[in-house]
């Protein structure tokens, strides 16, 4: 049996655990695609019973995105007091008035543009709430399969992440919000990082190969090899017509003088949203000898009078033959041509 065969037999015993066993938790209830929203960015990097609580006092101050989006920014920090990682609050308010401005986004792709949201919330959102077949594969999800398969790929790689996600995607139900919370569910309650896993209590101990072999706690593998900075990149593929912006790179340091996509430091960025009309996003990663960058790319229609000091814009042959922009932004490069 290979892998995907595996993992769609295993599904149902999953789904059937889930309904019996799924604890009662307040976003679980009246979801909408906001609210769900609201409580995955509550839940990333804290804990669910600090969570439920100021879900609910949330919601019911700010029960639509068009109520989070007429607030005060002061007013909605107050209100996710508690919680810590303001960014998140002010990143929801941000994306709350882009939803309330043009409806809620119907793909993963849309969901990934709003601000705050990285591939595992857009993932959890586009699964849970628009029933796309989207898996958001985090830590919890990878100590889960790398035991169900017995799998000794390193879990601090990123392409440990890809290839559990491509194989998620190929095995999706239709029951697509079920199954991300069945994993979520079993990976908080049963194979849980810390100690060993309830493996009596799992609906795949007749099936698991960690657990068959008696190796639980030998998976996940992770080797954390940080020789490199890493810097994380924003970068923009503005699109007027047939036109794209492209600019010139300081004189000095990294790449210096050569052409690049206008990009800036992730950390503090504001929405891409707000440049034009995010139609593509993808994320790539170029390693110099010193430095890693690691990017997230959007394709942006832009509209006409949005001409900006410093850019230069240019056709895709020209991009391409006069000014030679450095491998590094390769991957982006698929867009134009
Ligand atoms: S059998 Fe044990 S190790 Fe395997 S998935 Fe279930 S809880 Fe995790």
């Amino acid at each position: 049996m290979d892998e995907q065969e595996m993992l769609r037999a295993a599904i149902p015993p999953l789904l059937a655990w889930f309904h019996q066993n799924k604890r009662e938790l307040p976003w679980r209830t009246g979801r909408t695609p906001y609210t769900a929203l609201v409580a995955e960015l509550m839940l990333q990097q804290t804990r669910v019973e600090a969570v439920k609580e100021r879900y609910v006092l949330f919601l019911e101050r700010f029960p639509t995105a068009e109520s989070l989006a007429a607030a005060d920014e002061e007013e909605v920090l107050k209100f996710w007091e508690g919680l810590g990682y303001y960014s998140r609050a002010r990143n929801l308010h941000k994306a709350a008035k882009i939803i309330a401005r043009e409806g809620f986004p119907q793909t993963w792709v849309g969901l990934r543009a709003l601000p705050g949201v990285g591939d595992y919330t857009a993932g959890a959102v586009a699964s849970i709430a628009l029933g796309l077949p989207a898996p958001a594969v985090d830590g919890n999800v990878l100590r889960i399969l790398t035991r169900f398969f017995a799998d000794g790929r390193n879990i601090a790689q990123d392409g440990t992440k890809k290839y559990f996600s491509r194989l998620l995607e190929g095995v999706y139900p239709p029951e697509t919000a079920d199954f991300t919370e069945a994993l979520m569910e079993l990976g908080a309650t049963v194979c849980v990082p810390n100690g060993p896993p309830t493996c009596g209590a799992c609906p795949w101990s007749d099936r698991c190969k960690a657990h068959l072999a008696g190796e639980e706690e030998r998976y996940p593998v992770r080797t954390e090899k940080r020789a490199r900075r890493v810097e994380r990149l924003l970068v923009y593929v503005l699109r007027q017509g047939k036109k794209y912006a492209i600019r010139k790179r300081p004189a000095k340091g990294l790449l210096a003088g050569l052409w690049e996509f206008p990009n800036e430091p992730a950390e503090g960025a504001s929405s891409p949203q707000g440049a034009g009309t995010v139609v593509a996003v993808r994320e790539a990663k170029h390693i110099f000898t010193h430095v890693e960058w690691h990017m997230t790319g959007y394709l942006i229609e832009v509209g006409p009078s949005q001409a900006q000091e410093g850019l230069v814009w240019a056709t895709a042959e020209e991009v391409r033959t006069r000014y030679a922009l450095p491998s590094a932004f390769k991957a982006f490069m698929e867009w134009i041509e």
